[in-house]
């Protein structure tokens, strides 16, 4: 059987990933993947048990330790705790807040990456993240970067509802030491600031059709 294919996505945040990873999936019948949240969840549970995301060794200690399951659900990879899918707790400005710190564990990242690997397991994939093709799938060929002025994904944020100081976490982001944010190899990069949705997407599914197509 062929190795299933992963499409990266990667880019700033509010630079549209999640909207158009999910555009792009849709469009394939692939599996979605957003890695943002399984970082989300891991500062909600460390939030929930009291555990500073300023103190690396305990967060590293309970990422060891929580109780989690990988499920697939209408086409979207879901995080579980304790058989818990925290969908709407892990989207407060609280937890947006407290995620970079979270992020920049290397044991946790470590851990993240093998569990995002193993998301193969459910077929072909569209994963959305911050270092998707320059660190958790290295070797794919499909990967792409997206990115918006910092105007227009503020606008973006506001119009969700959520006030956030983006340009904060993206520096938090690109500045860790482990698999920082950062422009993957080979990546076609997207800036959509006057683009809409459909157009982003189409031009990934464009990319990714062109490259398929040169494969086969
Ligand atoms: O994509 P989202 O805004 O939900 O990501 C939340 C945070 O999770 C990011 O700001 C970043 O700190 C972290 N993250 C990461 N690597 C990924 C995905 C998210 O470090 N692949």
């Amino acid at each position: 059987m062929p190795s299933p294919i992963v499409i990266a996505i990667d880019g700033t945040s509010a630079s549209g990933k999640s909207t158009n990873a999910k555009l792009v999936a849709r469009a394939l019948g692939y599996i979605y993947v957003d890695t943002g949240a399984m970082y989300r969840t891991l500062a909600w549970q460390c939030l929930r048990q009291r555990v500073a995301v300023t103190d690396a060794k305990a967060v590293a200690a309970l990422c060891r330790k929580w109780k989690t399951q990988l499920v697939c659900v209408d086409g979207e990879v879901r995080l579980l705790v304790d058989g818990y899918f925290p969908q709407k707790e892990i989207r407060t400005a609280e937890t947006s807040a407290a995620v970079p710190q979270v992020a920049a564990v290397p044991k946790v990242r470590d851990w993240m990456k093998q569990s995002q690997r193993a998301c193969v397991k459910f077929g072909n994939l569209v994963m959305e993240g911050r270092d998707i093709g320059s660190n958790v799938f290295p070797e794919t060929e499909f990967k792409f970067y997206l990115d918006a002025s910092l105007d227009e994904r503020s606008r973006r944020r506001a119009a969700e509802g959520v006030r956030e100081n983006l340009a904060v976490r993206d520096r938090r982001d690109s500045e860790r030491a482990a698999a920082p944010l950062m422009v993957p190899l080979g990546a076609k990069v997207i800036n959509n600031s006057t683009l809409t949705a459909e157009q982003t997407s189409g031009l990934i599914l464009a990319e990714i059709r062109r490259r398929l197509g040169d494969a086969g």
